[in-house]
């Protein structure tokens, strides 16, 4: 008995002349016509990834660290030995990846198993000396998104409180859910010194979750995939999750180590370091490193794991700005607060000047305060008040001057 015939929905050959197979509802396909579409198909897929590789831009020329450090000048005041580090560590990290997304292209095959490692940043500094602002800075120049946590807010996951993965969600909402774009991004985690054991550590008052969140930090660090829920909130079993491989994120941890003089002046043998006589002031802020003066064993010593400080390879100090300091942070960064206040009183025709002993009294204030440059903005707005007050609205073609007498008196 002859079976009976069936034709190819696409071409219309029969089983006689072409292989025909059956499809659903009365629909059939030859092996002709499958290998047409399946290399449709595949074709399609590859336009599509490479529009998606289109859709990330290219990583810049990744900057000479002479060109980082100089931007970051325009923003950053002082720390003259930190921003260098920072710079040289940046740009290798920038080069690393570029060598792994563009592929490994030295044509030296002395290179050629040779993998270039991470190389995440500690910063160790007082408040308000400028460690959030090198993050910042360094993102907005090499183009990428950064995220800002803090560490005594972490704790592993599980417990009460955020998960250290949330680190990596912020900097996915930064990036504008792009996730391309976010895992070459740089994540600062802030108050680091916080999560330390109190193990070996005398000064340390506070220990949120101490070595559970260095571990669960110690991961995301060293590159692993955070599952990342789409729509933020807690984590669900049924969610769909958007996978995010921070190997490439360039993670950088700041915090005041407030103790850690003492134990560097110990292995040193200097009794004290920094502002001499006074050797309680000089610890309370952890003030008065210098930029190479730490070891690893001394974070060791501090409460942070080894494990962690390997993963920190590049460390460096930055001390309390000076008075004359933050008079430069008052008025040379591109956006200072002086520029600001001068701009919107322009805008009524008003010009503003400040004087001197003005400025001086400011940055006098805030090193009392104890606050470095952070403290400088709350008290230039009491200062300005009244003048902000006054001016807008018919003055046009007065000038304002802020003495120093203006801002004692404020600041009483
Ligand atoms: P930290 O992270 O060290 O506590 P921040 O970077 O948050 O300090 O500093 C707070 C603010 O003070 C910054 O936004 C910036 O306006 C100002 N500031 C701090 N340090 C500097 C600095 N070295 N140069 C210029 N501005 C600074």
């Amino acid at each position: 008995m002859k079976t009976k015939q069936i034709y190819c929905s696409f071409c219309g050959r029969g089983s006689r002349e072409a292989l025909v197979f059956p499809g659903p509802n009365d629909a059939n396909i030859c092996a002709d016509c499958a290998q047409h579409i399946t290399d449709a198909v595949n074709e399609a897929e590859k336009v599509a990834k490479a529009d998606d590789k289109k859709k990330l831009p290219a990583l810049g020329p990744v900057p000479p660290p002479k060109e980082i450090k100089a931007f970051l000048d325009n923003y950053v005041i002082g720390h003259d030995e930190t921003k260098k580090i920072l710079s040289v560590a940046v740009h290798n990290h920038y080069r690393r990846l570029e060598q792994k997304e563009n592929g490994d292209s030295h044509p030296d095959p002395e290179f050629d198993d040779v993998e270039i490692e991470k190389s995440n940043i500690l910063l160790i500094g007082p408040t308000g000396t400028g460690k959030t602002l090198f993050a910042k800075t360094l993102a907005r120049m090499l183009k990428v998104p950064y995220a800002i946590g803090d560490a005594t807010t972490l704790t592993e996951a599980g417990y009460v409180g955020e998960d250290v993965e949330n680190l990596v969600r912020y900097l996915l909402q930064n990036a504008g859910g792009d996730v391309e774009l976010a895992k070459r991004g740089i994540i600062y985690v802030d108050e680091i010194d916080k999560i330390a054991s109190k193990t070996d550590n005398v000064s340390i008052t506070r220990d949120v979750s101490g070595e559970g969140v260095q571990q669960a930090l110690l991961k995301i660090i060293e590159g692993t995939v955070c599952r990342i829920p789409p729509k933020g909130g807690r984590k669900h079993p049924d969610q769909e999750y958007i996978e995010v491989d921070t190997s490439n994120i360039l993670f950088i941890c700041g915090g005041a180590f407030v103790g850690l003089d003492r134990i560097i002046g110990e292995r040193t043998g200097r009794r004290t370091i920094g502002y001499g006589a006074d050797e309680t002031e000089a610890s309370t802020r952890g003030s008065d490193i210098e930029a190479l003066d730490v070891r690893p064993e001394d974070l060791v010593k501090f409460g942070l794991i080894p494990e962690f400080t390997g993963r920190l390879p590049v460390i460096t100090a930055m001390k309390e700005l000076t008075e004359d300091q933050l008079v430069q942070v008052l008025t040379e960064p591109k956006n200072c607060l002086v520029k600001q206040y001068r701009k919107l009183l322009a805008m009524d025709g008003v010009k503003l000047a400040f004087e001197d002993g003005a400025l001086r009294e400011l940055a006098r204030n805030a090193i009392t305060r104890k606050t470095g440059a952070r403290g400088l903005r709350a008290a230039m707005e009491r200062v300005m008040t009244d003048v902000m007050y006054e001016a807008p609205g018919g003055n046009a073609g007065r000038k304002v001057t802020i003495t120093a007498e203006m801002v004692r008196e404020r600041l009483k």
